[in-house]
C-alpha cells in the first residue's frame, strides 16, 4: 500500500519539497493511524516547504502542521476506527511526519475530536491559523475585553489568522478595525465583518512609546513595530494578544503602555497548548464562527499545488485560508 505525501528532503543535493508516494512502513511511530482528508497551508507550512526558516528538523519528513480526517487504526483506548479527528501542532510537520499526506500516524493524546457541526473540510479551512485566532479571542475574553468596550484591532487582516479573527470577533459583536497592506481587499474584509479598514503603514514604522488610546483589544499576527505601536495605542487596561511575526520577530517597544496604562500583553502559542484549551477552542469555533464567512475566505487546492502555495503564502499573496484536499 502506498500513499501520496509532500516530503521535505535535505541532503547534498540541497533542500527540496516534492509530492511522492510513500509506503505504510514510512509512517512515523504512534498509536493512531488517521486517513487524512484535508490539510492546509499555514504561514509555518510555507516556511517548512521553502526552507526559509528551520521549521523541519528531521529529514526526510512529511510536511504539514495540521490535518483533519478519520481514524483508521488505533491501539489507543480513546480512539476507534471511524472517529473524526483534528490535529494542530505538537511538532507534527516539524519533527514528526505531518498532515500534507493521505495517511498520518500520531500519538492519540495529540488528537482532538472534531466537534459536531464542522466537516473535515471546514476544520482545515479553519486550520492552525483559525484555531490560533480563536486562542487570541479567548485570551481577550479571559482578560475581560467585552463587545461594547471599544474597537478591537486585527493586524495581518488578509492573512489566515487575521481573516478568521475578524469573522469571529465580528460575529461575537465586537467592532473590528482591520489593518492591512492590501487596501484593495477592503470589500473582502468588510464582508468578513470589519467595520473599518486601515493601512498597515499607520502601524508598521517605528513609533512613540505612547500614542492616542484607540484599542480595547488587539489580535496581532505581525509582531515587530506593528505590535509595539499596537501596544502604545491600546486603551487603559486594554489587552493585546500576540501570536505572529509576519513583519518580524523583534519587539521594539517600551514599558510605558504596561506601567502607565496597565495594558496586558498575552502570548499565544498553539503548538503545545494543553488539550483542554484546544477542546475549548474547537468547541467555540464550531459554535461561534459563521460558516458562510469561513467559506468566503477559503480557497481549495490539491496536494500537488501545495509546494507552490507554500511559496505564495510567504510572499503575502494568499488571501484568507488555503485548504488542501490531499486526495488530489
Ligand atoms: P498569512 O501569511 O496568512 O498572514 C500573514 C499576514 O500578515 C499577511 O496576509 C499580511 O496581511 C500580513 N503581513 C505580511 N507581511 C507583512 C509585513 N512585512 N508587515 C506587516 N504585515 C505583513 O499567515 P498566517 O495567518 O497563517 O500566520 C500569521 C502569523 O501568525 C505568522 O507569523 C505565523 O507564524 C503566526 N502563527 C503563530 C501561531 C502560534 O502558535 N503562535 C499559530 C499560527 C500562526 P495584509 O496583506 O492584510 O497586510
Amino acid at each position: 500500500m502506498t500513499f501520496q505525501a509532500l516530503v521535505i528532503d535535505k541532503d547534498d543535493a540541497g533542500y527540496r519539497a516534492e509530492v511522492r508516494p510513500l509506503a505504510n512502513d514510512d509512517l512515523p511511530e504512534g498509536d493512531v493511524t488517521v486517513g487524512v482528508q484535508y490539510s492546509t497551508i499555514n504561514y509555518k507550512d510555507g516556511l517548512a516547504i521553502t526552507g526559509k526558516a528551520p521549521v523541519v528538523r528531521k529529514f526526510p519528513l512529511v510536511a504539514g502542521i495540521d490535518f483533519s480526517g478519520v481514524v483508521q487504526h488505533s491501539t489507543n483506548d480513546r480512539w476507534h476506527p471511524g472517529d473524526r479527528v483534528v490535529l494542530n501542532g505538537w511538532g507534527v510537520g516539524e519533527t514528526h511526519g505531518g498532515g500534507l499526506a493521505q495517511l498520518a500516524r500520531v500519538k492519540g493524546e495529540w488528537l482532538v475530536a472534531l466537534p459536531d457541526g464542522l466537516s473535515a473540510r471546514q476544520a482545515m479551512a479553519i486550520g492552525t491559523a483559525g484555531y490560533t485566532a480563536m486562542l487570541c479571542v479567548l485570551a481577550l475574553e479571559k482578560h475581560g475585553v467585552a463587545p461594547g468596550d471599544g474597537d478591537v484591532l486585527v493586524t495581518g487582516a488578509n492573512g489566515g489568522v487575521g481573516s478568521v479573527a475578524i469573522a469571529l470577533l465580528a460575529g461575537l459583536g465586537y467592532r473590528v478595525v482591520a489593518s492591512t497592506g492590501r487596501l484593495g481587499e477592503g470589500e473582502y474584509l468588510q464582508r468578513l465583518g470589519a467595520a473599518e479598514v486601515i493601512d498597515r503603514a499607520e502601524l508598521s514604522a517605528p513609533g512613540k512609546p505612547l500614542a492616542k488610546e484607540r484599542w480595547a483589544g488587539v489580535v496581532d499576527s505581525v509582531g515587530s513595530h506593528t505590535l509595539a505601536n499596537a501596544c502604545a495605542s491600546t486603551r487603559y487596561r486594554g489587552v493585546v494578544a500576540a501570536c505572529g511575526l509576519a513583519q518580524g520577530m523583534d519587539f521594539p517597544a517600551t514599558v510605558a503602555p504596561f506601567i502607565l496604562r496597565g495594558i496586558t500583553l498575552c502570548g499565544i502559542d498553539s503548538v503545545m497548548a494543553p488539550v483542554a484549551v484546544r477542546q475549548e477552542a474547537w468547541t467555540r469555533l464550531a459554535r461561534d464562527l459563521d460558516l458562510a464567512r469561513l467559506d468566503a475566505m477559503t480557497r481549495e487546492i490539491g496536494l500537488r499545488e501545495a509546494v507552490d502555495a507554500g511559496r505564495e503564502i510567504l510572499e503575502g499573496k494568499v488571501r484568507g485560508r488555503l485548504v488542501v484536499d490531499v486526495s488530489r
